[in-house]
Parts: structure tokens; C-alpha cells; sequence
């Protein structure tokens, strides 16, 4: 179905034509009419789906046409988990009302931002307020925001809001909201606990649901088995192999990230890191220099699995393994997106068989273990405290040998 099906005006279609937008992905298709017709909804959308696109172009469309709306007072709320999503929704909205008359005024409440001037916006005129819950909760308690005008409550990927706690702040945003008003609340997953917070924030709302299997189909999964010390290593010859220009690299943790882009930077590889120690502006920074290919190499954690929305990685790399099977899915659907394919490769040793097996039942797909020349997979699963497994002794083989020495120039990080 054209876009020109789904009851949205001239204008927004022209902006939507400006972005390059040809068709509307599955999602659009569904959601835009629906919200168009004043439903609530809950919609199950898995990430790089177009979810964004979704809600802020119906939602253009209604403040457009409703002349008794008044002017500069908040009349959209969208909550989101990171500030980068926050960040990324706002400028959406922005992106797509340049062809209105009348720009509504989008304002983003971040941390690690002075709330004074996020207040000072908002009190200059504000039509639309995207946040993440913690500032807005920030911001709210200093009652100096006018909620009364508000008409759609928008929650993006309440799983990850509700795994940061959300479920006890939900009652506080509740309460400072008008008790009439559209809603829509997405999420990749719906456990119990997401299906009690949308009885809560919705009403007779129409469920949406889109294949998972269109995003992730596009993204080619592999699996390379590796002895943890080699990883480095192995992750220098891929990219000589492979003419990928951006790839991110998930870590376990924070300062694992600093070390090895430390490191992959004296191999003469642009390489940045990216977690939550950095300051706003820091993030920022890499960000754009990443999606300007500035920063080929990003080593991060899992704060840039969700939300993340650069259009051209080529490849994921999954250093260290996700917790958890959804936070698979969320890292490897940073490439793949707006229509494009993309590569995710997992490395895994001894320790990671077991853990690598759930996440591939949970997630209903099955993957074929790899071995790189020179880079195959040695010793036996050890006992945890064991520490690395030993590659020492007699009758060592050339290419043991080799091994051995690539093993000393590699630290654990690479
Ligand atoms: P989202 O799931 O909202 O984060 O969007 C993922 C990516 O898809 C973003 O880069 C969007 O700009 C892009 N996108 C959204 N809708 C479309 C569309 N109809 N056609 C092409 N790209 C799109």
C-alpha cells in the first residue's frame, strides 16, 4: 500500500517524499490509519521496524488539523528508555513537520542536561515533549509544567522502560496526565507484567503485531568460535577481510570498551568507544562522527543496543554475548535497517556454548558454528576460577605455536 493510501495529508506526504521514504514499512501500514482513527493501540514492533515514523506522522497530521488546539502547550507526551531514542524521536517529529506552516515545537528532556533550560524551553512554548522518564519525572516535580492540554501519551519500547524500573514510576506520570487521551504503547516483547502497564495506560486498545522474521531475515547471523584471548586478534583480520565501513562492537562492560578502541586506535584503526560514563555531549560526538565514517570502529555497551538508529552499519559484533535473547535481537537490529542488510557475528568459546544455545531456542532460530583459519578453538571448557585453559606442552604443532605467540601479543581485551 502507497503512503498516499493511509490518510495522510499533501504536506506530510511531501515531507515524507523529502526523506526518501518510498513506502511505508509494515508497521506504518497498520498503525498510521488506526491512529488516525483515534484508537489506542498496542503494537508488538521489533527495532528498525519504522516504528518512530508510526506515531509521529499520524500524530502531525491530528495536531495539524485540529484548529482548537492551543497553541505551544504541550498536547503530546512520548516517554522512551535512552536518550538517544529520546533524541532520535524529537528529531523525527522535526524532520517531518518542516512542511507545515505552523512548526509545532518539539522539546527533548535528556539527563545529563541542565533541567533549568529544558524548563526554559519548555516554558517558551512547547507542543511536543519527548523524554526519557527519569528527567521527565526530574522535571515534573518542580511543578512548572502545564500538562492540562495533553492528548496522546506515547510509551516506545515499554520492555526496556519497564526493565529500568518503570513500573513504580508509571502511577507518578499517570497522575500528572489528563485521563482523556489517545494512546500507543509499543514493544518488541509482551510478558505479563508489559500487559498489566497497558491496561493500565490504555483503553480497548487494538493490538498490532509484525513479524519479527521481517527485520531480523535481512540480517545475516553468523557464529565464530574462538578462544576468548583471541578475539582481538580475530577481529583485526575480519576487518582486513571485509570492506565493512562501519561496524559496532557490543562489550560487557564499560571500561572494556575504553581499553581495546585504545588499542585497535594504535593499529591505526579509527576506533571510538561508547558508554554510559560519557557525558552527553561525548556521546554526541562519537555518534556523529560514527554515522559521518569519522569512527569506523565503535566499541560499546549495551546502552547503544536500543534506539540506535544509524543507517548504514555494516556489521554487529557481538564481543561478549547479551544477557539476554531480547538484547540479542535489539543489538543485531542495529544493522539491517531501513531496508538495507547487514551482518551480526557472535563470537563464542567454551563458556559461551551453553549460554549461546538459549539465547538461539528463546529467539526460535539455529545457527551454524564457524572456526576461522588460524583462529579455531582450542582446549576444553574449564572450571570457572580455572582461569584461561593452558596451551603449554610438548608436541605442539606449527600452528599451535603460531597461536601461542598470537596469544601473548593479545591481552584478554584484544
Ligand atoms: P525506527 O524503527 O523508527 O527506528 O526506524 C528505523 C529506520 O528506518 C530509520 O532510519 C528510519 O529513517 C527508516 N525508515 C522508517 N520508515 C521508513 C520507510 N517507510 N522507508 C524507508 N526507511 C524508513
Amino acid at each position: 500500500m502507497p503512503f498516499t493510501k493511509l490518510g495522510l495529508s499533501k504536506q506530510i506526504q511531501t515531507a515524507i517524499k523529502e526523506k526518501g521514504y518510498k513506502e511505508p514499512t509494515p508497521i506504518q501500514e497498520k498503525v498510521i490509519p488506526l491512529f488516525l482513527q483515534g484508537h489506542d493501540i498496542m503494537a508488538m514492533a521489533q527495532t528498525g521496524s519504522g516504528k518512530s515514523a508510526s506515531f509521529v506522522l499520524p500524530i502531525l497530521e491530528l495536531l495539524s488539523k485540529n484548529k482548537t488546539h492551543t497553541k505551544s502547550r504541550i498536547k503530546v507526551l512520548v516517554l522512551t528508555p535512552t536518550r538517544e531514542l529520546t533524541l532520535q524521536v524529537a528529531e523525527t517529529f522535526d524532520i517531518f513537520s518542516t512542511a507545515f506552516f505552523e512548526k509545532p515545537k518539539v522539546v527533548a528532556l535528556i539527563g545529563g542536561e541542565s533541567i533549568g533550560n529544558q524548563l526554559y524551553d519548555i516554558q517558551q512554548g512547547c507542543d511536543i515533549l519527548v523524554a526519557t522518564s527519569g528527567r521527565f519525572l526530574d522535571v515534573l516535580s518542580k511543578k512548572q509544567m502545564n500538562l492540562s492540554h495533553l492528548e496522546y501519551f506515547i510509551l516506545d519500547e515499554a520492555d526496556k522502560m519497564l526493565n529500568l524500573g518503570f513500573a513504580e514510576e508509571l502511577e507518578l506520570v499517570l497522575a500528572a496526565i489528563p485521563p482523556r487521551r489517545q494512546n500507543l504503547l509499543f514493544s518488541a516483547t509482551y510478558p505479563e507484567k508489559i500487559r498489566e502497564i497497558a491496561s493500565k495506560i490504555t483503553k480497548n486498545p487494538i493490538e498490532v503485531t509484525i513479524e519479527e522474521k521481517q527485520t531480523v531475515e535481512k540480517i545475516h547471523q553468523r557464529v565464530i568460535e574462538v578462544n576468548r584471548e583471541n578475539r582481538g586478534p580475530l577481529l583485526r583480520q575480519l576487518l582486513k577481510e571485509n570492506q565493512w565501513k562501519l561496524v559496532l562492537v557490543f562489550m560487557a562492560n564499560k571500561r572494556a570498551t575504553d581499553n581495546i578502541a585504545e588499542k585497535f586506535r594504535k593499529y591505526g584503526i579509527q576506533a571510538a568507544s561508547f558508554n554510559g560514563d560519557l557525558l552527553q555531549e561525548e556521546r554526541n560526538k562519537t555518534l556523529s562522527a560514527f554515522k559521518e565514517a569519522k569512527v569506523n570502529l565503535l566499541f560499546a555497551t549495551d546502552i547503544a543496543a536500543r534506539g540506535l538508529d544509524i543507517e548504514n552499519i555494516d556489521c554487529v559484533i557481538n564481543y561478549d554475548l547479551p544477557r539476554s535473547p531480547s538484547d540479542y535481537i535489539h543489538r543485531i537490529g542495529r544493522t539491517a535497517r531501513a531496508g538495507k542488510s547487514g551482518t551480526a557475528i557472535s563470537f563464542i568459546s567454551h563458556e559461551e556454548q551453553e549460554h549461546f544455545k538459549l539465547i538461539e531456542k528463546r529467539s526460535q532460530i539455529s545457527l551454524k558454528r564457524e572456526q576461522i583459519q588460524g583462529f579455531e578453538l582450542i582446549g576444553e571448557a574449564k572450571a570457572k576460577e580455572k582461569g584461561p585453559a593452558p596451551i603449554k606442552g610438548k608436541g605442539k604443532s606449527k600452528k599451535d605455536k603460531l597461536r601461542e605467540k598470537a596469544l601473548k601479543e593479545a591481552t584478554s581485551q584484544g
